[in-house]
């Protein structure tokens, strides 16, 4: 096992309600069996902003209890790399990546892409693209202009307390049939909300995630009095939450995140529950490098992906992704599902050095 921690220049910076990223950080993980090797992305940031883990947490956790955990170990499926991880609690993240490159090293060995695998049925997702908070109206009416003239499928915007009904009407003023989106990362006050119902004016798709990660009680009662369908991101974070959110009815949609449900295996768990249910997910993203990207692109192939996910091309972040062929906008607004084993596209060797920051090796 290898780890590496990646920094990457951003095409530009990446602003929420709550964090700002000037530069993309992640750990890639590298697994090694025989002549195979299994790549697999901990898409974390540097602090504790998305989610409770950090860079420096779960390299830590990685290093010190899943890499002893797993090195020199023999297993079948992914299922059982995930439970070879259960007495380390939580840190989905970490877990997610380790999860991930033992898929990418089951499709490489058995000559399967990583679609194939998980069941995918689509050969290209629908792409969308998350636009961050910009420092003027005008600002973000001009890089949403851009990114429809590329041509996404649908459009989100960050929004926070003080800047949601301008900036969405701004929006919706110029480009008033684009499928339009916002998301809140948590940043509202449920005592507070009155600008969140102002916002079913605007035909938006839905609203992620406007209240706190841990509260869904106050999403299922903003959902019975509006209109926009609620979206879940940070409040699933398991197979549990899922259930007690189906219970309190607090989402109509679903952001699925491999690296927040710990991987593919939970992701496609919660897929399943939701087609089942009839309720529509996509894919979200966390400024993947072309590493997750791909496992998100393959997860996203799936039958019940039936909304364009925040799967953009590699170019909306990096000038300089670490993957060959890199991840293109179709002119049709899709991103292809690579077809080649495991994760289907290759991780360039001087790319990945470039960006390494830090690096460790396992041996058992
Ligand atoms: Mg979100």
């Amino acid at each position: 096992m290898e780890l590496r921690q990646l920094e990457m220049p951003l095409v530009s910076a990446f602003e929420t309600s709550g964090w700002r990223e000037e530069e993309k950080t992640c750990i890639i993980v590298q697994l090694n069996a025989g002549s195979f090797s299994g790549f697999g992305e901990c898409a974390v940031s540097t602090g504790p902003w998305y989610g409770s883990e950090t860079l420096a947490s779960a390299w830590f956790v990685l290093e010190e209890y899943l890499v002893p955990l797993l090195l020199g170990k023999e297993s079948e499926n992914a299922a059982e790399v995930l439970s070879a991880m259960d007495s380390v609690r939580g840190n989905n993240m970490a877990k997610a990546s380790v999860e991930m490159a033992f898929w990418d090293l089951l499709g490489k060995s058995s000559g399967k892409s990583l679609s194939k695998l998980l069941g995918g049925t689509q050969g290209s997702v629908a792409s969308g693209v998350s636009v961050g908070l910009q420092k003027t109206r005008e600002k973000l009416v001009d890089v949403v202009g851009g990114y429809v003239e590329e041509g996404y499928r649908r459009i989100k915007i960050k929004i926070k307390p003080g800047r949601d009904v301008e900036l969405v009407e701004a929006v919706r003023e110029e480009f008033p049939d684009t499928p339009l989106m916002v998301d809140a990362n948590g940043a509202y006050d449920p005592r507070e909300s009155s600008a969140l119902r102002k916002l079913d004016a605007f035909e938006l798709l839905m609203i992620e995630q406007p209240f706190a990660w841990n509260d869904l009680v106050e999403h299922a009662r903003l959902k019975k009095l509006i209109r926009t369908p609620v979206c879940l991101d940070e409040s699933v974070a398991s197979l549990d939450d899922l259930e007690s959110a189906l219970a309190l009815d607090s989402f109509g949609v679903l952001n699925i995140k491999p690296a927040r449900l710990g991987g593919l295996v939970v992701s496609r768990m919660v897929h399943d529950v939701c087609k089942a249910r009839g309720l529509p997910v996509w894919c979200g993203g966390l400024l993947e490098t072309g590493v997750g990207r791909a496992a998100n692109v393959a997860l996203a192939s799936l039958p019940g992906f039936v909304m364009p996910g925040d799967i953009s091309a590699s170019g909306r972040y990096f000038k300089e992704d670490i993957v060959r062929p890199e991840f293109r906008l179709e002119a049709d607004g899709t991103i292809r599902v690579p077809s080649g084993p495991g994760i289907g596209v290759e991780v360039v060797e001087d790319r990945l050095e470039k960006f390494t920051v830090k690096r460790k090796e396992f041996k058992p």
